[in-house]
């Protein structure tokens, strides 16, 4: 193929409504986002083709504009849009002095990505190695109100067909701990069910927790401390005998993922392109993982998890999120709870005449909607 070059750069924003109804991780802790706007870059080719990705975070369309204007839009013009490990590096070396929020080199790296699906007319997935068609999704709770109505959440979810539970509660070692062990009662031995602390908690409170956990045969404890320090955890981890799913948002990505890995306390490790460094961080850390014969798990429910979960050998399930009572089941989640693989080339998002248009209002469902954020399998679905 002859040499590919990236002719300009644009940055939107986009509003995004907030979460309705809203939700929280835990107590203190917001999980539905507010109404807002969102980034969206797209780069040009002098092929004709172009590469888009979205943000969710409310604050990168103010600051993408910003680093687009300043730099990136300069280091980009000009380049391979193809040499995308060159380009990654590049990131990283321009963090040095402008200190990337985490999810910006994400950003870049998906929009090459999905640029690359489109000129390869590939899914990104395939492209990034295609390891399986579908995988099944675990329910991911919001927090909800007490013990009883998280019970008929349970029940509602397993009736749905999903296959695997992860508990967000309510961020109190004492009642969390309480949760988990009637949450396993009420399911039975056997049942898989993991546990997101959505770092709640210092080592005396992810102790106790963890305890719990252990004996109610939790198949993971994800994040119950701020993941700043390895330490901590490596203490956690010699403390409680439950597997440890860790470094879902640590700064330095595939580096701290090592750090957590080479400590001896990481059974699963998170891994993203919005918190890790695009598909080529989150490819990165799936395969050190992989090396080390661990999980990597992949974070959130968003079309560039789908591609990962396709991508990755050594991840177990898609992560679809529960925010509500009655449940309702994620679109493109079936009755078995088995998630396909995406069909359109790239990452699937639109980039036809109609952009930003047309994007505006798949970002309006892809906020406000969180089950519907694969358009090629909504634009199969419709026609
Ligand atoms: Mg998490």
């Amino acid at each position: 193929m002859a040499r590919v070059r990236i002719t300009h750069v644009e940055s939107f924003k986009v509003f995004a409504p907030g979460a309705r109804p809203n939700f929280a991780w835990r107590e203190g802790l917001r999980g539905g986002p507010a109404d807002g706007l969102v980034a969206v870059l797209r780069l040009h080719t002098d092929e004709g083709i172009a590469g888009v990705a979205v943000a969710q975070n409310r604050a990168s369309a103010v600051v993408l504009e910003d680093l687009v204007g300043r730099l990136l839009r300069e280091e980009l013009v000009g380049t391979d849009p193809l040499e995308r490990e060159r380009i990654w590096h590049r990131m990283w070396e321009l963090d040095r002095t402008e200190e990337f929020p985490i999810w910006l080199i994400g950003l870049v790296d998906s929009a090459l990505w999905d640029l690359a699906g489109r000129l390869y007319g590939a899914p990104t997935w395939e492209l990034l190695g295609g390891f399986r068609r579908d995988i099944p999704a675990y329910a991911s709770t919001s927090t909800f109100a007490s013990l009883g109505e998280y019970l008929e959440v349970v029940t509602q979810c397993i009736e749905l067909g999903y296959p695997a539970i992860k508990l967000h509660a309510w961020g109190d070692a004492r009642r969390d701990a309480a949760l988990c062990t009637a949450v396993r009662e009420h399911v039975g031995a056997g049942f898989p069910l993991m546990y997101d602390g959505s770092a709640a908690f210092d080592l005396a409170d992810a102790v106790y927790v963890g305890d719990a956990l252990s004996e109610a045969h939790y198949l993971w404890y994800e994040e119950p401390m701020r993941e700043f320090n390895v330490t901590a955890y490596k203490w956690l981890v010699d403390r409680v005998r439950v597997p440890l799913n860790v470094a879902e948002t640590s700064d330095g990505v595939h580096m701290n993922t090592a750090d957590f890995i080479a400590s001896g306390c990481a059974t699963f490790v998170r891994t993203s392109t919005e918190l890790r460094g695009g598909f080529t961080g989150a490819m990165r850390i799936a395969h050190l993982a992989d090396a080390f014969r661990l999980r990597a798990e992949p974070h959130g429910n968003t079309v560039y998890a789908r591609h990962l979960c396709m991508a990755i050998p050594n991840c177990s399930y898609y992560e679809s999120l529960v925010t509500t009572n009655p449940v309702h089941r994620e679109f493109g989640v079936d009755e078995n709870g088995m998630v396909k693989a995406p069909t359109a080339p790239g990452v699937g998002l639109p980039v036809g005449p109609e952009y930003p248009k047309e994007l505006e209002s798949y970002v309006v469902d892809l906020a406000g909607d969180p089950l519907s954020c694969d358009t090629s399998i909504r634009h199969s679905a419709a026609s």
